[in-house]
């Protein structure tokens, strides 16, 4: 058994953390958290035989949105007055350098970059399959195979959501260029790809994605729901991200790419839809009716021009709200919850949109969930033992009390980071990757 003493733990569903609070684990798994006092300041005296985190402790943070090779673009988009396209075809000029041993390296580094970032799970949005003019590796599974072993190396767990990406236009153009290697030619052949798929590491799970309503064809959507609903696997989809794919969708098919999936089966509990940036007011209801979440990407969002989800209509809809770092110009959950409130009182002049209970809940069990790891994202008995602590005495948190952690914190302030109940980041340091060196090198590798 392994025992930790947090001088304050956030519990599940608190309006604010806890101090004194003796963390049990066991085999991966949390099998008793113990409030040792009854509120007010920490007991100086308290003795007990366990690891102490100084700081704030929380569960496990889940990054539900990734392209791990977009880390490598980070910087370099601005220097011209680049537009979401341009910013795309220098996407793509990094995805045709990519083989797998060159992914295993970049993705490594970034998975590990996260998990000093607190990050414990993350959802892989995967979508680079072939080799460079779309002929399949002898392994026609190789990169998703380097992005389970770069999250073993990194210490998190994995979801790798399998995206069909087919054409390059809502009307069917055929990929061309780096696209090609995106491509499995139709959802058949993409499903029977990913079932081939079948990694036995405890770390991972195989989801499913339509990399959107642009690169799946209307009559092939359900192929691709139908594959994730028998398997109980989940199922993401890029969703009116930008108003252009909204404006192509109603050109070609007469509706909103949310109607379009609704009326492919696509929507539900199990579907995750991300950035939902420009959504019409029906669309809102479409997805919080049939209870379909939304991943919300702000620090992409504003990186590249998208605008401001209606992340409040949203909620109250019934969509469950999750986080993530999509394109990676930032890794920081703190900085992705905040800006869900904050771009929220820019857009409407007021505050108070969201608690910071809420905020915890997007960056902790519902991304979990959206990721298909329902147990968990919570510090309670029985959840898979995630401790991510924060330390309150750095410049940017020293005087904030715990409860304002969300609204002053970054990810330089994650001081120790537990995933399955191993110890990944201890002081602030990966315990097995040098992170700022393999990040400078891998990504000189696809860039120079
Ligand atoms: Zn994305």
């Amino acid at each position: 058994m392994t025992r930790w003493l947090a001088e304050y733990a956030w519990l599940p569903d608190d309006a604010e953390p806890t101090p004194d609070v003796l963390i049990e684990a066991t085999d991966g798994r949390f099998t008793a958290v113990t409030p040792l006092t009854g509120g007010g300041p920490p007991a100086a005296g308290v003795e007990v035989d366990a690891v102490r985190l100084p700081g704030l402790t929380l569960p496990g943070l889940a990054n539900a949105h990734s392209h791990a090779f977009h880390r490598a673009l980070r910087g370099r988009t601005h220097d011209r007055r680049g537009d979401f396209w341009s910013w795309r075809d220098l996407m793509y000029t990094v995805a045709a350098r990519l083989d797998p041993d060159s992914y295993l390296a970049l993705a490594r580094a970034t998975y590990a970059e996260m998990a000093l970032a607190g990050i414990t799970c993350v959802g892989e949005f995967h979508y680079l399959h072939h080799g460079p003019d779309g002929t399949p590796y002898d392994d026609s599974n190789a990169m998703s195979a380097a992005l389970v072993e770069a999250a073993a190396h990194a210490g998190i767990r994995l979801t790798l959501l399998d995206a069909a990406y087919l054409t390059a236009t809502v009307d069917g153009e055929p990929l061309v260029g780096p696209q090609r290697r995106f491509g499995d030619g139709n959802a058949l052949r993409w499903a029977d790809r990913v079932a081939a798929f079948r990694p036995e590491d405890g770390h991972v799970q195989v989801g499913a994605a339509i990399h959107s309503v642009r690169a799946v064809p209307a009559d092939q959507l359900a192929t691709v729901a139908n594959l994730a609903e028998r398997a109980g696997v989940p199922l993401h989809v890029h969703v009116s991200e930008q108003p252009a794919e909204n404006d192509a969708c109603r050109a070609v098919h007469g509706r909103t790419p949310t109607r379009l999936l609704a009326d492919h089966g696509v929507l539900g509990p199990h579907t995750t839809a991300v950035h939902a940036t420009h959504p019409t007011a029906a669309d809102v209801a479409l997805l919080g009716d049939s209870r379909t979440g939304v991943c919300l990407c702000p620090t992409t969002e504003r990186d590249l021009a998208d605008g401001i989800g209606p992340a409040r209509r949203l909620a109250e809809a019934g969509s469950p709200l999750s986080l993530g770092s999509d394109s990676h110009a930032v890794v920081d959950l703190f900085e992705e919850a905040r800006a869900v409130e904050l771009d929220e009182r820019l857009r409407t002049r007021r505050r108070g949109h969201f608690g910071a209970v809420e905020l915890l809940a997007a960056a902790t069990v519902t991304g979990h969930a959206a990721l298909g790891w329902a147990d968990a994202g919570r510090l309670a008995a029985g959840f898979r033992a995630d401790l991510v602590t924060v330390r309150l005495d750095s410049a940017r948190t020293a005087g904030v009390p715990p409860v304002g952690v969300f609204f002053a914190a970054t990810a330089a302030d994650v001081t120790q980071v537990v995933v399955d109940g191993r110890t990944v980041v201890a002081d602030g340091r990966h315990r097995t990757v040098d992170v700022p060196t393999e990040l400078r090198d891998a990504i000189a590798e696809v860039t120079s």
